[in-house]
């Protein structure tokens, strides 16, 4: 008989693993929680090579603004920009880009609803429950459902975290701050380019994306601790590019990246940010995930042994995994620097910014 699988979860990873499994031979069921899917994310090389073999590019094509450019600069006492390095991004022939969470997300799950042996359950699964060669999923209108596999794509408070690691509690919370801008101004000096603004107070980064068909300007402030808020600027100029009224979001990010936790228990395999929480310092979170779903898809080609495939990812993928946290982990160090070391960073990246790039980030998106 074939084998069930119920993914946990209605973001992006539970509709891209979603669109892993459909086809093999097993029957799959999503329990989608709440969406909600706020701006957009960056698409790396390796995101977009990922991303490609999975949904067609034509689909991706005209919701996905390209970069042409990474701008490093630094925000001056006098609130005057100061170009740091300009890294050509178009003398690769990789793509690097931007795409709005909940086009990501409608294009994954327009994917999966194309076939019909997928169940979708409107559903938030509460308990996880080990009987016997089964698991039993008990969802907050208090229905149980007995399946045989989960993958646990609920992020890092969800149901499949509590059931595998023990807790879904985080600690040592980094507070990072998202804004989105429909402003034409701002969608102009943002054009193409993805900016790293290096502030005392923290830094910014700001892309330009496409948000309900709509040219927009992505925000993201990473402040040096979390008593800080973003900045508020009297430059015009800089208002043209931050506006002061941006309705900025919190999001809480776990920082234990020394923390090494399990991602398997008894039937239950955690996928996405339930598996790895991620610091977004590289961008990575989603384009790792995007790369984990390739190295399941290759499995899945020539074997439908799932306790099999959760071996095989555990002792070849879970490292890379950890390597990304370190890695982002620096680089976010290095992005808030401030006094000496922040000068020296500024130094190295006016001297050495194109050749800097090429060794973070060119080995990250050539993975
Ligand atoms: C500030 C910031 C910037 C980022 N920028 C980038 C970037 O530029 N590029 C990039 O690649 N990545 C980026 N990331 C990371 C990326 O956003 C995440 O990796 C990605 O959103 C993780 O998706 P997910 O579906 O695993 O988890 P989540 O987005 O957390 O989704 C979890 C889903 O599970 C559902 N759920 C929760 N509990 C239950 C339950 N009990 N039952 C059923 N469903 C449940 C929720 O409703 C939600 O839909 C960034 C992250 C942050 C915070």
């Amino acid at each position: 008989m074939m084998k069930s699988i119920s993914i946990i979860g209605g973001g992006f990873s539970a509709w891209l693993i979603a669109s892993i499994f459909i086809k093999k031979k097993f029957s799959v069921n999503v329990f989608e929680g709440e969406n909600l899917h706020f701006g957009s994310q960056q698409i790396s090389p390796n995101g977009w090579k990922a991303l490609t073999q999975i949904v067609d590019k034509e689909d991706i094509k005209p919701v996905f603004e390209a970069f042409n450019a990474i701008h490093i600069k630094k925000i001056n006492s006098e609130e005057i920009l100061e170009l740091l390095s300009n890294y050509d991004l178009t003398n690769n022939d990789e793509v690097y880009g931007s795409i709005s969470r909940e086009n990501l997300v409608n294009i994954l799950k327009q994917q999966v609803l194309s076939n019909k042996d997928v169940k979708i359950y409107s559903s938030l699964i509460n308990h996880i429950i080990d009987s016997d060669n089964k698991i039993e999923l008990l969802d907050t209108k208090k229905r149980i459902f007995e399946t045989d596999f989960v993958i646990g794509a609920d992020g890092t408070q969800g149901a499949s975290r509590k059931f595998v690691v023990g807790s879904n509690k985080q600690t040592n919370l980094k507070k990072i701050f998202r804004a989105i801008s429909l402003d034409t101004s701002s969608y102009n000096l943002a054009k193409k380019t993805l900016q790293i603004l290096l502030h005392s107070q923290g830094y910014f980064v700001i892309y330009p994306t496409i948000i309900k068909n709509k040219k927009a300007t992505n925000y993201i402030f990473v402040p040096t601790d979390n008593n800080v808020s973003p900045p508020i600027f009297d430059s015009e100029l800089l208002n043209y590019l931050i506006p002061n009224k941006l309705n900025w979001q919190i999001s809480l990010v776990g920082n234990n990246t020394n923390e090494i936790t399990s991602i398997f228990k008894k039937g239950v395999f955690l996928f996405g940010e339930a598996a790895f929480p991620t610091l977004p310092h590289l961008a990575q979170g989603g384009n790792q995930i995007l790369e984990d779903a390739i190295f399941l898809k290759d499995f899945l080609e020539n074997n439908n042994n799932f306790n099999e495939m959760v071996e095989s990812f555990i002792q070849n993928r879970s490292k890379q995994r950890e390597i990304i946290n370190q890695k982002s982990k620096i680089v976010g160090k290095a992005l808030s620097s401030q006094k000496i070391t922040g000068y020296f960073r500024n130094l190295a990246i006016q001297s050495k910014g194109k050749k800097l790039i090429e060794d973070i980030f060119n080995q990250v998106w050539i993975s």
